[in-house]
Parts: C-alpha cells; sequence; structure tokens
C-alpha cells in the first residue's frame, strides 16, 4: 500500500500557515496511467497554506516534474515538463460558494475535509495540465511507408517476410 500524503485538517494547515512538500511516484497515479510512457519516474510537490487578506484559507499547490508522453504526431516519446501552480480557497463541506467567488479566474474553490487526501488533488491537477494530444513544436508525421500511418498492402507482406525470417 502506497504511503499517501494526508492533511488530518487543511483549516489549521492554512491558518497556520503550514508547507508540506515530497515526491510522488508516477505509479501511485493510476489516472495518469494510459498517458505515461514512463512511470518509474516521480513528480515533486509543495503545499503552502494561508490566509488571505480577506481573512480566507488558501492553498498554494505547485507541481514539478518530467513525464513521458507520446507525441501524437510522429508518435515518437516526447518529455512533457510539467508546471503546475495552483491556489485553491478553502471552503467547509455543505458551506455555499458565493457566486463572485465562483466568476473569481484566480483560484478554485475546493471543499476541505479532514485527513485531505494531497496525492489525489495532486492527481487531479496534474491530468488536468497534461494535454490531451501532446506533440513536439517541431516533428514530422511517420511517412506512410513507414508503416505507422496507413499500411500498405506491400509493407504487410515486408512485415511478413521479415518475421519469417526470424523464426
Ligand atoms: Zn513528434
Amino acid at each position: 500500500m502506497p504511503q499517501r500524503s494526508v492533511l488530518p485538517d487543511p483549516f489549521k494547515f492554512a491558518a497556520e500557515g503550514r508547507s508540506l512538500s515530497g515526491a510522488i511516484p508516477l505509479a501511485d497515479l493510476p489516472r495518469l496511467g494510459d498517458v505515461l510512457l514512463d512511470k518509474s519516474g516521480s513528480v515533486q510537490f509543495s503545499l503552502v497554506g494561508e490566509v488571505g487578506l480577506d481573512r480566507k484559507p488558501r492553498m498554494r499547490l505547485a507541481i514539478s516534474g518530467e513525464l513521458q508522453v507520446r507525441c501524437q504526431r510522429c508518435l515518437g516519446s516526447m518529455i512533457w515538463p510539467l508546471d503546475v501552480d495552483a491556489l485553491f480557497e478553502l471552503v467547509r463541506p455543505g458551506q455555499p460558494i458565493a457566486d463572485d467567488e465562483l466568476e473569481e479566474d484566480e483560484f478554485d474553490a475546493i471543499e476541505a475535509t479532514p485527513d485531505m487526501d494531497v496525492t489525489a488533488l495532486v492527481e487531479d491537477e496534474i491530468v488536468l495540465a497534461v494535454p490531451i494530444a501532446p506533440r513536439h513544436e517541431k516533428c514530422e508525421a511517420p511517412r506512410p511507408d513507414g508503416g505507422a500511418v496507413k499500411e500498405s498492402p506491400f509493407a504487410s507482406l515486408e512485415k511478413l517476410r521479415k518475421t519469417d525470417g526470424a523464426e
């Protein structure tokens, strides 16, 4: 059972301006599973509690690391640099969120419950940050005769011949 980062009392964490940081192995973030080519690394996070000038409890979450994902154009692997910086406002479960706060783009309101799961929060933010179809800045789609995009009957034959030769 992997050890998860948990905040026993998020409101106290914010009120006292505490901070928590650590590394989370990518293997502990199952919702990223299909996106990653390599799950052997980890991401670093830091969570800092604060009270705003308006006396509202907030938390700033920063996540950094490198993810190995598949380029959707050339289908090669690429490194996606992760750089998340999110600010949350803590609300108690059931507490209504004022309309003007919903319109505020600067931060998201989250329901903070005792034993808040920081690993899940980190996972949520990474899922939001990773592009659906990552692409290298400059690369080319594989040529059709490379077999990756469109296989010609000839290419299939070529493959068969190679298989025969190997076995
Ligand atoms: Zn590419």
